[in-house]
């Protein structure tokens, strides 16, 4: 069993988790509640989902060669492409950037706002809102589905059963297929779906998310939060004494129990049991037992108990959003006014100022990327030959990214070692220091090169070789160092 204690030290009810790791599932029937926060999430899940419906279906031009979906993770061809940005799979660290700043950015609205990402924008959290209001539409509202789950079956309840996962299928499978359209393109790939066209692959991956979706946001719900998501363990360690996570007023709640209308309000508590913030809540728990782990923070006992508390008359936020710090002033004057908030602290402007640092090198280094790019790879078997003349060649294979929509030609050119001349296989005649090569648009050209040193100008077993890659009519250079290896003295 959890005990429960009130904690004056944090003004709040604590729960000390004493009970055991593993427990069977008491369905949790959510009832429909209204309120400032559920129109929050109402705001943020039409939001969140219309950008992941639409977003595939967005077009953007990129010339005659290239996809012109907005968004599109091209797996075959190795691009990522975000309306006017393409990633090559070279520079991935743009995506590690994106995730850095994601995980900055739950980072900085735990520590200002609790789990504000698990109850408001967490793709679980939207998904199941969406799942239970399709289950409220068929169903009914709590009190009809637990009469219904616990009637013995009858037709009628069947027909709703069955109509509610047909509609929680239907709902899956568009979010499977949209996600399948993120990687193929959207025009392609739908249509291929339905009228059954598409490849093993993709239905493989449009079964999976489908199936995904459907059990996790309609049958796992709440169980995944609790047991699957490891964000719950360590929230706390995001949390301090200023930030905002949803708490019982216990100070003003307690005693709580039954309220005859008209009684007195002396000697009792504002809590008249009455488990309205239990019914809506969809982990359910009941928050006046203290923060829990199974709190998303998604506010929806707020919205009912502050109707309670509109109804008969008590002053609201009886439960809400509040920091330690202003629940340990509000209880110390006896409910007034709480404490100011501190959004500023050491830890949120340390995530604002990395935030700032990574999205401004991102962005700086995107607006100034070049359209060129080189690799190479020295040969290892055999590491150099000797020639008949004394002097030394080295093979390399040297690939050139030309990431523009145009064909393109380029000069390569050897800057290191001195003396050292450059051959194209394939391209007699373009010898001495430098040689003249094009790439198609949006292509890696494949060369095998060598560079040949005369034996006097070999002045170690290891010389640094610098390759130059130069689009003479862009102004781009690029540069790769890889090394010379010849015989030892
Ligand atoms: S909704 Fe408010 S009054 Fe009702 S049980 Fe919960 S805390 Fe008490
Ligand atoms: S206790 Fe309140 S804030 Fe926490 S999950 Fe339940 S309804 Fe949401």
């Amino acid at each position: 069993m959890d005990a429960v204690e009130i904690d004056d030290a944090r003004s709040v009810k604590v729960q000390r988790d004493d009970g055991p790791m593993y427990a069977s599932r008491v369905r949790v029937y959510p009832k429909a509640v209204s309120g400032q926060f559920r129109r929050l999430k109402w705001a943020a899940l039409i939001v969140l989902l219309s950008v992941y419906y639409v977003l595939p279906w967005l077009r953007w031009d990129r010339g005659p060669d290239a996809p012109d979906q907005a968004v599109l993770a091209d797996m075959v061809h190795g691009r990522f492409y975000f309306f006017w940005i393409e990633i090559w799979p070279q520079q991935v660290y743009y995506l590690t950037g994106l995730l850095l700043l994601a995980t900055l950015g739950v980072f900085l609205a735990s520590s200002i706002a609790g789990r504000a990402w698990c109850g408001y924008a967490c793709p679980q959290t939207v998904w199941t809102d969406l799942f239970l209001w399709v289950e409220r539409q068929i169903e009914g509202d709590r009190g009809a589905r637990i009469r219904r789950d616990k009637a013995p079956y009858r037709p009628g309840n069947l027909v709703r059963k069955f109509a509610k996962h047909a509609a929680w299928l239907v709902v899956a499978a568009v979010t499977g297929g949209v996600w399948i359209a993120y990687f193929v393109d959207a025009r392609v790939a739908v249509p291929a779906i339905v009228e059954g066209r598409a490849s093993t692959t993709v239905y493989f991956f449009f079964a999976l998310f489908t199936a995904t979706t459907y059990l996790l946001a309609g049958w796992a719900r709440e169980q995944v939060c609790t047991y699957m998501c490891p964000w719950p363990r360590f929230q706390s360690a995001m949390l301090d004494e200023d930030s905002f996570v949803v708490t019982y007023k216990a100070w003003r709640g307690e005693p709580r129990g039954r309220h005859v209308k008209d009684a007195s309000w002396e000697g009792r508590g504002d809590c008249i049991a009455c488990n309205q913030c239990v019914a809506v809540c969809p982990t359910g728990i009941d928050i006046r037992d203290g923060l829990q782990l199974q709190c998303i923070g998604c506010g929806l006992c707020v919205d009912a108990c502050n109707a309670v508390m509109a109804k008969i008359g008590r002053p609201p936020e009886l439960i809400g959003y509040a920091t330690e710090r202003n629940a340990q002033a509000s209880r110390a004057a006896g409910g007034a006014a709480p404490a100011r908030t501190r959004l500023f602290r050491p830890r949120t402007v340390l995530y604002v100022m990395l935030m700032v640092a990574i999205g401004g090198a991102m962005l700086w280094s995107l607006a100034f990327r070049a359209a060129l790019d080189i690799n190479v790879l020295h040969e290892r078997n055999p590491l150099f030959v000797a020639l008949s003349d004394g002097s030394v060649r080295n093979g390399y294979t040297v690939k050139i990214l030309n990431m523009t929509h145009d064909r393109r030609v380029y000069t390569l050119a050897v800057r290191s070692p001195a003396g050292a001349e450059i051959r194209v296989v394939g391209h007699e005649g373009a010898e001495g220091r430098s040689a003249v090569l094009a790439a198609e648009p949006d292509s890696v050209a494949t060369f095998r090169v060598y560079l040949t040193l005369p034996r006097a100008a070999l002045t170690g077993e290891s010389l640094p070789a610098i390759f130059a890659l130069t689009d003479g009519a862009r102004g781009e250079t690029a540069l790769r160092q890889t090394v010379f290896r010849g015989p030892a003295k």
